[in-house]
């Protein structure tokens, strides 16, 4: 788990947010939680500009259409064991587990991406963390 304390608060839209964006030193922006969730609770909905194009914080919806423009989801971290997970058919992000509130947002990448826009080296710190991260593709076809 990356440690939050230093992160800054940068957006919050209204005062009724239950998620944010905000700067952790590990990985840059990101998004965490502003109250608890619940195991399986829905913790937003999203809505974006889906189109071909892959970017830094774009999202594959299906195959080959991507949501870039969303409001806290192309923001989330990876983890190699994430706490929450995109359901990409009712676009939705949900709690894998009970969330603390102020606790980093994290998705596996590897799961929604056939290929990612840039692979990279996690350091997430997760008993299981894969260390490269790809998209799934690469992980089919190493
Ligand atoms: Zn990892």
């Amino acid at each position: 788990m990356y440690p939050v304390k230093s992160a800054q608060m940068l957006a919050s839209s209204d005062q009724d947010a239950r998620l944010e964006l905000c700067h952790c030193d590990q990985v840059g922006l990101a998004v965490r939680s502003v109250v608890a969730f619940s195991k399986g609770e829905v913790l937003d909905h999203f809505d974006g500009r889906i189109d071909q194009h892959i970017s830094q914080h774009s999202l594959q919806v299906g195959r080959g259409e991507h949501i870039s423009e969303t409001q806290f989801v192309g923001f989330l971290s990876h983890g190699c064991d994430p706490n929450c997970a995109l359901d990409m058919e009712t676009r939705r992000l949900i709690a894998l587990r009970d969330i603390a509130a102020g606790e980093l947002l994290l998705i596996d990448y590897s799961i929604t991406e056939d290929t990612l826009f840039k692979d990279f080296d996690c350091a997430c710190g997760a008993s299981q963390c894969r260390g490269q991260i790809t998209g799934r593709l690469a992980m089919k076809n190493p």
